[in-house]
């Protein structure tokens, strides 16, 4: 039989969760700008060669910076975090709700225990561990014990001499209006302890005073739901930011080459190519009809002017000349290689388009010439 007790309960409104928070964190905070202005100026111009209005103002920035940091992650993490508490009490108040006193006979009467109060018994380290711990009392000898759900007797608290370490006894209560005082004496010596409980009520004005206080501090560190917003799109334009320096770096090693890049179309890019090869003895150039894939492939016929050049030369010849017009362009040799027959030449050029191409020509272009270094 177990009688009616009133439950501690651990689930408490929104508010207390909230305010709990909001304090932490204006904890967390002046904590943080504590640290900056302990620094110590004169050694902070020392390591970076500046003055002591320049080190004041950079480390006032940085502090700016950092602070706007730490309130905007309180203030992303505040709803989770919050939910958090309320599952864990939520589970306590079901731990508590749910157990069952286990059945205990007095030891002296052997009549069966009752029920007078439980409560739970938390580990901080693991929550896995927190355990119901139930306060019975004899209904004949009113004898009590604590024990826990399994039965086992929680060991009574004995309070120990400050001086001697034997057992203290209880030696009387005083009750006031704001006071209750409780003497304890040593069994051994003449020692006496003497607890104090504060029963008066704080006083109005310095609640009110703290209040204020907290207010002024929660609107100085705690982010409003604007301001939560500014700190999610300052935070993510920041990442943006940071991927794209880190693109822009990735192509630090070939920026020059590329910013000497010209982009040719193919009507240029056969101008050109008419140009130079002329000068090389060339001449009778013609380009085919353009084939769009991945890449652009024109290919390519003319002939040798020279009548006394060999095909090994002429080809040779071709080859170079090709190759050093369109050393800085987007237009490259394909490696089918050059055919020759009674003074004509053929030859496919390969042309690169979209920004990751050209970077990949250039790339393959540097190797080559690393190697021939
Ligand atoms: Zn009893
Ligand atoms: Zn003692």
């Amino acid at each position: 039989m177990s009688t009616q007790i009133e439950l501690q309960r651990h689930l408490k409104d929104r508010s207390y969760y909230e305010e709990l928070y909001d304090k932490i964190t204006i904890d967390h905070c002046k904590r943080w700008e504590d640290c900056y202005r302990k620094m110590d100026i004169d050694d902070l111009c020392k390591k970076t060669k500046s003055t002591k209005k320049e080190a004041i103002s950079s480390l006032s920035g940085f502090c700016n910076m950092h602070m706007w940091f730490e309130k905007g992650a309180r203030a992303a993490e505040k709803e989770e975090r919050i939910q958090e508490w309320i599952n864990a009490d939520k589970a306590l108040d079901k731990l508590l709700e749910d157990s069952i006193e286990p059945r205990t006979f007095c030891t002296k009467c052997d009549r069966l225990m009752q029920l007078r109060y439980k409560r739970v018994e938390k580990d901080y380290d693991n929550s896995n561990n927190d355990k119901v711990i139930f306060l019975l009392q004899c209904p004949d000898c009113e004898g009590r014990k604590w024990v826990y759900e399994d039965g086992t007797e929680r060991e009574p608290y004995k309070r120990l001499c400050e001086k001697c370490s034997s057992e203290m006894e209880h030696a009387g209560e005083k009750m006031t209006k704001k006071m209750v005082k409780t003497t304890y004496k040593c069994t051994k010596c003449e020692h006496k302890e003497v607890d104090e409980l504060d029963l008066s009520e704080e006083d109005p004005k310095e609640k009110e005073k703290e209040l204020a206080e907290f207010m002024k501090d929660k609107a100085r560190y705690c982010l409003d739901e604007k301001g939560l917003q500014e700190y999610k799109e300052g935070r993510d334009n920041l990442k943006r930011m940071e991927e794209l320096v880190k693109e822009f770096k990735k192509d630090d090693d070939i920026r020059p080459q590329l910013k000497e890049i010209e982009k040719l179309s193919v009507a240029s890019l056969e101008k050109k190519l008419k140009a130079t090869l002329r000068r090389k003895g060339f001449d009778k150039l013609r380009t085919s009809e353009p084939k769009v894939d991945k890449y652009i492939t024109v290919d390519v016929k003319l002939r040798d002017a020279k009548e006394d050049r060999e095909e090994y030369q002429s080809k040779q010849d071709l080859k170079h000349a090709v190759e050093k017009t369109l050393e800085k362009t987007n237009w490259s040799l394909m490696t089918t290689g050059i055919s020759y027959r009674l003074g004509v030449l053929e030859c496919s050029l390969k042309g690169h388009d979209s920004e990751d191409q050209i970077k990949e020509l250039v790339r393959s272009r540097e190797k080559k010439a690393a190697k021939k270094r």
